[in-house]
């Protein structure tokens, strides 16, 4: 099991665009499994690779803790609707706060082989997909937030993307 550090807002590297994946090599998919045992270590639902210190266009994605994906050069295709709820991240620990998002998102990626594919998600999945999307831009989920971020406790950590 891989675990990397989790970087934390102020680093300059949650900030930063990340650059395009041209070749999935061993070393990318080391990442990637990397990236899944920090995830759910943290009890995450979701990790983009600035998270982890590595300007690269990939994240990861598993709402359910059953239904893992990964997203190497996503591209958002389509987005409709709109929900408003609080979102965390692992990058910005012990705050939530309120964002308003799309309801739904197609979203197209690359996998772990190269593989292109395209995903629908509703509601939560929607979030996490977009949330991670944005962290490929430098753009953190605070950027967004209606009204102040609200600290809470350790108990309520299952939701943190
Ligand atoms: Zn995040």
């Amino acid at each position: 099991m891989g675990l990397r550090k989790i970087r934390e807002i102020g680093e300059e590297v949650l900030r930063c665009t990340c650059k395009e994946v041209p070749e999935i090599t061993p070393r990318v998919q080391d990442l990637i499994k990397d990236m899944f045992d920090t995830m759910y270590e943290a009890n995450g639902v979701g990790l983009a690779a600035p998270q982890v210190g590595v300007r690269k266009r990939i994240f990861v994605v598993d709402t359910t803790g059953e239904d893992p994906h990964v997203f190497i050069n996503p591209q958002i295709l389509e987005t409709s609707g709109e929900q408003t709820g609080q979102e965390g991240c692992l990058s910005v620990p012990g705050k939530s706060g309120i964002v308003t998002r799309p309801n739904y998102v197609k979203v197209k990626a690359q996998d772990e082989n190269g593989e292109w594919f395209e995903l629908e998600g509703e509601e939560l999945l929607a979030r996490a997909i977009l949330h991670e999307n944005d962290h490929l831009d430098g753009i953190l989920y605070v950027d967004k937030v209606e009204g102040d971020l609200e600290s809470y406790s350790y108990d309520d950590e299952d939701d943190e993307e």
